[in-house]
């Protein structure tokens, strides 16, 4: 056979015995997440966190996802993996190019879960990103000089490795406090016993007292505290509004604003908003609630979850938008799996790579 001979051959060939390309795969897993130090806040303490891997793959090329479930919600690692297999035909039969008509698919066809959306819109994202060869906050049209300065999280612990916690941090300008419970007073001590940098507080709804979140809060004032996350109770609205009258640093609602939804209602009770992709449910829907709260009027904040850094760098490719980020989520653990968005004095460097830029670790 000539080489012409052979070229007629293949064109002839049917595609199956050339190899059709292989169907996409979506793949599950769940991923134990081990941190650094043990985590306390209001709501629980914990030395691990079970995430959702999602990997979706299509045309050689893999984009991945993850998800963090929030017990606050009723979500867990189990049931929001089940979650994702249920739509395992959905996004395997879709065309991954027609991502925003499948998300709100998978919006419409899932109640709940939102880790589990997070993690699908973050893996196409990733994928399309990829195949386009466009690093993801070029694809939204961003700028990445524009990543603001990350907050490091000091979780509730005793005033001796408090102080410990903040020695470490010291390589980050803003730090953000977790209070709430009846040591707020010997925490904030404890962190202003070894530095002055402006610090962010959150409470995660610890004061149930509307007299005591004003006090509370007003002395924080003193204490060189930019700004109060979720004082009191997400139901607590009213009470909230009150408290917003009488305090001089701006209050930031997290567990009251979980969707676009929640948003409108909270103008006048809170300054801004703290948006998490495994909140809302992704990327897109992340990118929603900023524009909606910006259109009111708030300021803006990307937080997390304890993740890796596939969620976070996710979020971080929306940071130039907002006003504030909380996106340390990754390291607060020893076992990331990917090494992604880096944090340089601070300051988010987000991957100049295509789709979310992930290297393994
Ligand atoms: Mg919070």
């Amino acid at each position: 056979m000539n080489r012409r001979q052979w070229m007629q051959t293949l064109a002839a060939a049917p595609l199956a015995a050339q190899g059709a390309p292989p169907k996409p795969v979506l793949d599950v897993g769940i991923v134990r997440l081990n941190l650094r130090h043990t985590w306390t806040t209001t709501m629980s303490s914990s030395q691990y966190r079970d995430t959702l891997q999602v990997r979706y793959t299509r045309d050689g090329v893999t984009g991945i996802g993850e998800g963090a479930p929030i017990v606050r919600y009723g979500e867990d690692a189990e049931s929001a993996k089940r979650a994702v297999l249920t739509l395992r035909d959905l996004v395997v039969g879709a065309d991954p190019w027609q991502f925003s008509k499948l998300m709100a698919q998978v919006f419409r066809r899932l109640d709940g879960q939102f880790a589990a959306k997070a993690a699908i819109d973050i893996a196409l994202l990733d994928w399309v990103g990829q195949k386009l060869g466009v690093p993801l906050y070029r694809y939204f049209g961003l700028d990445r000089r524009d990543a603001p300065v990350t907050t490091f999280s000091i979780g509730i612990d005793t005033p001796e490795i408090t102080r410990e916690k903040v020695r470490e941090a010291e390589p980050f300008p803003v730090l953000k406090i977790k209070v709430g419970l009846d040591t707020d007073e010997a925490t904030i001590a404890a962190v202003r016993s070894v530095t002055a940098k402006p610090l962010r507080v959150d409470a995660n709804e610890g004061w149930k007292d509307k007299e005591e979140a004003v006090r509370k809060i007003n002395w924080l004032e003193k204490q060189g505290v930019e700004f109060i996350e979720q004082p009191m109770p997400a139901a607590m609205l009213e009470e909230t509004r009150w408290v917003h009258s009488r305090v001089h640093i701006p209050i930031i609602a997290d567990e009251a604003c979980l969707h676009p939804a929640d948003i409108p209602k909270l103008v006048g009770a809170y300054d801004g908003v703290n948006v998490k992709l495994d909140k809302c449910g992704g990327i897109l829907e992340a990118w929603r609630m900023i524009q909606v709260a910006r259109s009111l009027g708030l300021k803006t904040m990307l937080g997390c979850m304890i993740s890796s850094s596939v969620s976070v760098t996710a979020a971080a490719h929306l940071s130039p938008l907002v006003d504030y980020a909380d996106l340390d989520g990754n390291l607060l653990i020893a076992n990331d799996p990917y090494s992604g968005v880096q944090v340089e004095r601070g300051k988010l460097i987000l991957p100049d790579r295509p789709g979310l830029g992930l290297k393994p670790a």
